[in-house]
């Protein structure tokens, strides 16, 4: 009957053919009996639903008309019931309604995928945004936690940013933001682990890598901006300033300690004349900020 209505089907007898058929990316709808040997229709609804990343409608087809039954049926997760003896106008009508629910959700889906996809990325430069880069240092962290790998990162700071606004205007300005993105990018092992910190901020996230090969990383970065710049963009040659932390420095209990120690020494190389990068193990404690007091968080 599916089939003359032009639906394309796929027919599992039981719940173990039925698991095995399901793919929430291929199917639009399941139609399938309450009453069934082992498994019946309810049990394998919850376990449907318990694996579905996307909502595909389900309609009961039983022969079971008590009130119980049905309200049971709602409750595992179906959606609807078709009684048997079956009408081809019944079964057109619910099968109708259904794949129109499963069109919006999935529209929907889609919709919701892609905003979560722009909260996480920078409007002007393309990378990924302080949003995104808390999110994967929580996950990098835990990962270096647990398998004792390494994990650095690195502060970038443009120097001396605010007079290319000032001088060539807010567009050089922005063009320089792109244009730091773009090393940035290009200097990464994947461009996943970039992001622009805020403002004329960016960071670099790195896992397995100690102190010193951020630091090297960093060094790269900087170099290469001021060779890009001296031939590029308006704003004539520019440098940038950077700090390198990694979770090996044993004052660091936390992601925010990570950052923070890279922030310092970010701060000490721009007291010592910009345009170099200064680790977190070199930091004598002296002239630079307090530390703050470390949550754990
Ligand atoms: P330093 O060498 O000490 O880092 O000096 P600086 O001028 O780079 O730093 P400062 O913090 O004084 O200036 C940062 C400027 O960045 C101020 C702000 O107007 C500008 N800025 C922040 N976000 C944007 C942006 O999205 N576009 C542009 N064009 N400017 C921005
Ligand atoms: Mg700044
Ligand atoms: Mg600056």
């Amino acid at each position: 009957m599916l089939s003359a209505l032009g639906h394309r089907t796929v027919v599992a007898h039981g719940w173990v053919e039925a698991l095995r058929a399901f793919d929430d990316r291929q199917i639009d709808l399941v139609l399938m009996d309450a009453v069934m040997p082992t498994v019946d229709g309810f049990k394998l609804t919850r376990i449907l639903r318990e694996r579905m990343q996307s909502y595909v409608p389900i309609l009961f087809l039983t022969a079971l008309a008590n009130r119980q039954a049905r309200e049971r049926g709602i409750q595992v997760g179906g959606d609807d019931f078709l009684t048997k003896p079956l009408s081809p106008v019944e079964l057109a009508v619910r099968v109708g309604a259904m794949l129109r629910i499963r069109h919006l959700t999935k529209v929907l889906e889609a919709k919701s995928l892609e905003l979560d996809r722009l909260a996480n990325l920078d409007a002007l430069t393309g990378i990924g945004n302080r949003r995104a880069f808390d999110r994967a240092l929580a996950h990098e962290w835990e990962r270096a936690v647990r398998y004792g790998h390494e994990l650095g990162i690195a502060l970038f700071d443009l120097d001396g940013f605010k007079q290319v606004n000032d001088t060539f205007g807010h567009a050089a300005g922005d063009e320089l933001l792109a244009c730091f993105a773009r090393t940035l990018e290009g200097s990464a092992e994947t461009p996943a682990q970039v992001f622009r910190f805020g403002g004329e901020e960016f960071v670099a996230c790195l896992p397995h890598a100690d102190e010193q090969r951020t630091w090297n990383f960093a060094e790269r970065v900087r170099r290469q901006f001021e060779r890009r710049t001296a031939v590029e963009g308006a704003a004539g040659p520019r440098t940038v300033s950077a700090g390198v932390a990694a979770i090996g420095d044993p004052r660091v209990h936390s992601p925010g300690m990570l950052v923070e120690l890279a922030d310092r020494a970010l701060y000490r190389a721009k007291n010592e004349g910009r345009n170099r990068v200064c680790r977190a193990a070199d930091d004598d404690g002296a002239g630079g900020r307090p530390i703050l007091a470390d949550t754990g968080s």
